[in-house]
């Protein structure tokens, strides 16, 4: 890279979106190396269940619940002082997108549903900004840099009639073997520099697919769909909104409730929960109570996540009950 690629890290930024397992691990080896300016996008807060496998995190975050893009924020800063650290505590939509996204080099996907990866890789097309796709399930990782115009993009691999099974499983229904996360996230970080730092002529271009128990490695040439929706049609229906419900899986035995930017006041809320009689645990970013066997998040921006059901009419009647519509 030498001392010329060096500088043009200084100069370069990254938004990272999703800061769990690949999000955390990623977003600590570009701080370390000097990306000069970095934004962390989480909706999520740490719990224990975490501490397996997401780097920046650890016991007392968990304890204090704290939001990921919080906690991120501070570890990163920790590690290196003299770049930019924005934590964002929020969810990357149709609404939001362009507002958290633009002005970046690159984004990279520390995302764990296929939902929000088909939005960036709207946004990224249609910004032509690149992108890096990167996702684990059990023992197995996969990613692929995405320049728009120049290679597929994610509609390209994942918008065919062969993909199907590729986009049910998820980390929250099959776990993640804690190995896997380091090797996707190198692969992820070390493309990721070479972009950051004027080296693109360096990039591999395949796609990388690893295994780390059965110990299989594959570099996989992909190929631009000549009929994609996004990269040659210009069809951005997920940044449009169209493919954006308002209630989401999120988890093995959670919901999250999108409520249209509304800005809550927590303490008034904690004051009003426990006038109703329920214990409530608070920090500056969320608010926590449980009413069994339910158990609700609230965030400062209206969003609230719901442990305990996947029936969407639970969790809007519990939100309306005690947030109001
Ligand atoms: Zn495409």
């Amino acid at each position: 890279m030498g001392e010329e690629g060096q500088r043009k890290l200084q100069g370069a930024s990254a938004a990272i979106v999703g800061c769990g397992a690949i999000g955390a691990s990623t977003a600590q080896l570009l701080a370390r190396a000097g990306v000069g300016r970095l934004r962390v996008i989480d909706r999520d807060f740490v719990e224990p269940s975490n501490l397996q496998r997401q780097a920046l995190f650890d016991e007392e975050d968990a304890r204090s619940a704290l939001p990921k893009a919080i906690a991120a924020e501070r570890k990163l800063r920790q590690l290196n002082s003299e770049i930019q650290i924005e934590g964002v505590v929020g969810d990357v939509g149709a609404g939001n997108a362009l507002e958290l996204l633009a002005g970046f080099a690159l984004i990279l996907d520390g995302t764990d549903n296929f939902e929000t990866r088909l939005l960036l890789n709207d946004y990224a097309v249609q910004a032509g900004v690149p992108w890096i796709y990167a996702a684990a399930v059990g023992s197995y990782g996969i990613t692929y840099v995405i320049r728009p115009g120049e290679t597929a993009c994610l509609a390209c691999l994942l918008e065919t009639p062969d993909a199907g099974p590729m986009m049910e499983e998820t980390c929250d229904t099959v776990g993640v073997l804690g190995p896997v996360i380091g090797l996707v996230s190198s692969l992820q970080a070390a493309e990721a520099l070479k972009l950051l730092s004027g080296n693109a002529q360096a990039l591999h271009g395949r796609l990388m697919a690893c295994d780390v128990w059965s110990g299989r490695m594959q570099s996989l040439a992909a190929t631009r769909n000549a009929q994609c929706r996004a990269c040659v049609r210009h069809e951005y229906s997920y940044l449009e909104g169209e493919a954006q419900p308002h209630i989401t899986m999120c988890g093995r035995d959670s919901v999250q409730i999108h409520e249209r930017r509304r800005a809550l006041d927590l303490a008034a809320l904690r004051d009003r929960l426990t006038a109703a009689g329920l214990t409530v645990k608070q920090n500056d970013f969320l608010l926590r109570f449980s009413t069994p066997p339910y158990e609700m998040t609230v965030f400062g921006d209206g969003r609230a996540i719901l442990k305990g059901s996947t029936d969407p009419a639970v969790a809007r009647s519990l939100y309306a009950r005690y947030l109001g519509a």
